[in-house]
């Protein structure tokens, strides 16, 4: 078979395989909803696309998901926060297209308190801001001059806080973190979620319950059933209590291990809540609805595209960040 046959009939499989591949994919709810054929994620690009539009100034920013792969109780796929922070980037990309690009997603994060429950993978602590700080030098490096890292995990938050001020010094740019849970005000979410009215009604009793409000509760759940419901399992209260998981004490020595800097300090009272906590977050979970978790992408999204739009102002004009207060 000559070359140009082979290659022929490589491009005619391979059209086949996209035109298979887009028919099937702009059937979905979620296509029509979440996923634009705009490219917004820098991987989907060619070298070629990148460098056109970077040269061109189509692309002012660049957001750098950030997760973690860790338990979500019972029913949430593992890799729920860099899921959320994932697709929380695109659609505020989406609303600023083309200024924006998303930066491949750093899917591990900062979690060894979540090791008692298998699946969990934790960074050390400077694994992960040096991952970040590596793909911000990237994105720096090919001139993009203004980013902002979306965080999808509580866990990276204050290694990013404490980190981003020497970056922003060293490489002279406009960056900041942001972690998308900030952009939900208590008093906001109590007017359409069922936790956060029980919270302000007084109605949680419990350090447990009070402490038990977004990770793989209401709001994580509803969030992933709008954006990406192939990542929630059905399940019932009858079956969590017969798995009867001990997460105050039932692990082995080596998880004992990962767990001990948490096991000291910062307990209430009467010791390791972790498992009246974990109760009350799959209960809270029962709570959550796609609808709930469209108004909840929809302030997340505006809050972190207002963010974006500010720094590129603040590039263009030459003018500190973070702003002078
Ligand atoms: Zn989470």
């Amino acid at each position: 078979m000559s070359n140009s046959i082979s290659r022929r009939g490589w491009i005619a499989s391979l059209k086949a395989a996209l035109a298979g591949a887009c028919a099937g994919w702009a059937g979905t709810a979620q296509a029509q909803r979440y996923v634009h054929p705009r490219r917004v994620f820098l991987g989907e690009n060619t070298r070629k696309e990148f460098r056109e539009a970077l040269e061109q100034g189509r692309i002012q920013a660049a957001i750098i998901p950030t997760g973690s792969t860790e338990q979500h109780n019972e029913h949430l796929a593992l890799d729920c926060d860099a899921t959320c922070a994932t697709l929380i980037s695109q659609q505020a990309a989406l609303r600023l297209y083309p200024a924006v690009t998303v930066s491949t997603a750093c899917p591990l994060g900062y979690a060894p308190y979540h090791m008692a429950r298998k699946g969990t993978i934790t960074l050390r602590k400077e694994t992960f801001t040096a991952y970040v700080y590596d793909v911000i030098r990237s994105l720096t490096t090919h001139g993009i001059r203004t980013i902002l890292v979306v965080n999808g995990h509580n866990g990276n938050h204050a290694p990013l806080l404490e980190s981003i001020p020497a970056w922003r010094k060293e490489l002279g740019i406009t960056l900041d973190s942001e972690t998308y849970i900030s952009a939900y005000r208590d008093e906001e979410l109590a007017e359409f979620l069922t936790s956060y009215r029980l919270l302000k009604e007084g109605k949680l009793d419990t350090i447990a319950r009070r402490t038990a409000m977004s990770h793989a509760s209401e709001v994580e759940t509803s969030i992933l059933m709008a954006g990406h419901p192939e990542r929630v399992r059905p399940f019932t209260m009858d079956e969590y209590d017969r798995a009867a998981q001990n997460y105050e004490s039932g692990y082995s020595p080596a998880v004992a291990r990962y767990l001990e800097p948490f096991t000291k300090e910062g307990w209430p009272k009467g010791g390791n809540p972790e498992n009246a906590r974990d109760r009350a977050r799959q209960e809270r979970a029962l709570y959550a609805t796609k609808e709930k978790g469209e108004r909840l992408i929809e302030i997340a999204t505006r809050f972190i595209a207002g963010k974006v739009e500010k720094m590129i102002e603040a590039t263009a004009k030459g003018a500190p960040w973070p702003p002078a207060a």
